[in-house]
């Protein structure tokens, strides 16, 4: 049994071949997948019947049940998806003019514990396997034609690389969902071996870098991940990444009020930025979170203080509204609600 989401579409005919089943199944199987996008094996009705059966028993395709929608006021809808095993996971979408963008999770939880964050609040319970991560884009689509999606839901992507990659290169694939490699995005926290990995994959995705502290001292206490990989480590890496690819990276900087907000703080960021070269900065206002009261959210014009400090040093900066607020929005928040209520 192979889950059939987890299945690159070049690899169907051998897979098949295997198990002797005729070469010109896999160009139906792929139709009933990506071009029908039917989640269920009985709904592929153009199949004989037979072999739909064969397809349930040997490459079922991954349930998940939408546990919860909330929907914002701006049209950002998240949905909590429940696995077979009675874990879920939160996968926001965004419409914006001409776009609409899929926040997806790789993990269910988070063990990389960074201060601001809801999802590593309560430690990681599993990594997703690559099929479980096509059911969450799958889920996505039934609400609309997804054209970019962010790796920036619960989850480090970098602690579930090798299922990560295969479920992005599979939505990737032009037999497959062929969404283009420049409209995904992954995030990390500062996992240093999975930059050097994704520098020598040969691929066209976007990288994003959390950074949110310009200094060691800082950024430890934010981020645990920066014991282990340091900013004289991560932003050489970085550099190697953009010399390597040729590909921009850009810096997230989450602005924590009373924490990480001083025109201290703005002039140190963009000194460390700068030894990135073609390196940009998305800086974001804190998304409230429950666990951390003292945390708050910046106001207008410390992010446009922000902005003018790096702007003034010629780093190209971009500040980024927050969308989804009052559809518990920020990372974790929804299935957090959900654990608290249960
Ligand atoms: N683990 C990856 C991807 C998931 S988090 C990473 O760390 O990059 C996606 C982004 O949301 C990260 O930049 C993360 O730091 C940020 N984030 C987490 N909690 C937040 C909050 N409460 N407010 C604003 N941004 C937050």
């Amino acid at each position: 049994m192979k889950p059939a989401w987890s299945i690159l579409p070049d690899e169907w005919r051998p897979i098949l071949a295997e198990r002797g089943l005729r070469p010109f199944r896999a160009d139906q199987i792929l139709q009933s997948l990506y071009r029908d996008y039917v989640d269920d094996w009985s709904a592929a009705t153009t199949l004989p019947k037979e072999f739909r059966e064969t397809l349930t028993a040997e490459f079922p395709i991954t349930k998940t049940d939408v546990l919860d929608v909330a929907e914002s006021a701006d049209g950002t809808k998240k949905l909590l998806l429940g696995f077979s095993d009675g874990n879920s996971v939160e996968t926001v979408l965004i419409p914006a003019t001409g776009r609409f963008t899929q926040c997806i999770s790789t993990q269910v939880g988070c063990a990389m514990g960074c201060a601001f964050c809801a999802s590593g609040s309560c430690g990681v319970v599993r990594s997703l396997t690559a099929d479980e991560i096509v059911a969450e884009y799958m889920a996505g689509r039934r609400h609309g034609d997804i054209t970019n999606i962010v790796v920036m839901g619960m989850g480090e992507p970098f602690a579930n690389y090798d299922e990560t990659m295969r479920a992005l290169r599979l939505i990737n694939a032009g037999k497959g969902p062929n969404l283009g490699a420049r409209h995904i995005t992954l995030s990390t926290c500062g996992v240093v071996p999975g930059i050097e990995r994704l520098a020598g994959e040969g691929v066209q995705f976007e990288l994003s870098v959390s950074l949110h502290a310009p200094n060691d001292e800082l950024r430890s206490s934010l981020m645990p991940v920066n014991r282990k990989w340091p900013l004289d480590v991560l932003l050489p890496a970085c550099a190697a990444y953009t010399a390597k690819t040729k590909r921009i990276i850009t810096f997230e900087y989450t602005v924590i009020g009373g924490v990480n907000d001083s025109r201290a703080c703005a002039e140190e960021l963009a000194r460390q930025v700068r030894r990135v070269p073609m390196a940009k900065v998305n800086l974001i206002p804190l998304s409230p979170v429950s666990h951390r009261p003292d945390f708050r959210t910046p106001d207008e014009s410390t992010m446009l203080m922000f902005l003018d400090v790096l702007m003034r040093s010629r780093v190209q900066t971009m500040l980024r509204r927050s969308r989804g607020k009052d559809a518990n929005a920020a990372c974790g928040q929804l299935r957090l609600r959900n654990l608290e209520t249960a």
